[in-house]
């Protein structure tokens, strides 16, 4: 086992700046991305793009004026797929800023993982603060970067739980995902 050169030398003010520091990294605009974190089993609220058919709870083929994609009236409509409700947004995803770290073998350490061998994968890592931890830990799908994201570049599964990290606190939070 090789020594660590800063034994000793980790202080209370070293730490807050290390804490600092990463901060900044995850706050917007500096190396974190938007990610879209997508969420299951949410809420459904009413389609926006046709009227509700409550006898037999769908939809009833009709536009509803106003709604984003108008269709012939007795078609399907292509909002909903004729069920005449729709995930709410709201509930059904939050954005956040992560740093996402594409490369490998920057990858910090996460217990007993065999980083490696998930790389041939395209897997990500990611680092964020502590406010993530709930949301990252309920999401089904998360799509990296939505500023260029695409559903099928840039979405990826949380390959296990989140870790949480940090010197002497739970500052940040580090997380693994695999490739959809
Ligand atoms: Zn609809």
């Amino acid at each position: 086992m090789s020594s660590n050169p800063f034994l000793g030398l980790v202080s209370s003010a070293f730490k807050n700046t290390f804490v600092n520091a990463i901060q900044s990294l995850t706050a917007e605009d500096s190396l974190s991305l938007p990610c879209l974190l997508e969420f299951e089993g949410s809420a459904y609220t009413a389609c926006d793009n046709c009227h509700y058919d409550a006898v037999n709870q769908r939809s009833s083929g009709r536009y509803k004026t106003g709604g984003p994609i108008a269709f012939a009236s007795g078609q399907q409509c292509p909002r909903c797929n004729g069920a005449g409700k729709i995930p709410d947004p709201a509930s059904t995803t939050s954005t956040v800023q992560l740093i996402v770290i594409y490369d490998s073998r920057r990858w910090l350490p996460m217990g007993s993982n065999n980083l490696t061998a998930q790389a041939a994968n395209g897997s990500i890592q990611t680092l964020s603060n502590a406010d993530t931890y709930d949301d990252i830990r309920r999401c089904n799908t998360m799509l990296a970067n939505t500023d260029v994201a695409t559903e099928s570049t840039q979405k990826y599964v949380r390959a296990e739980e989140p870790q949480r990290l940090g010197l002497g606190g739970d500052e940040f939070v580090l997380t693994m995902w695999d490739k959809v």
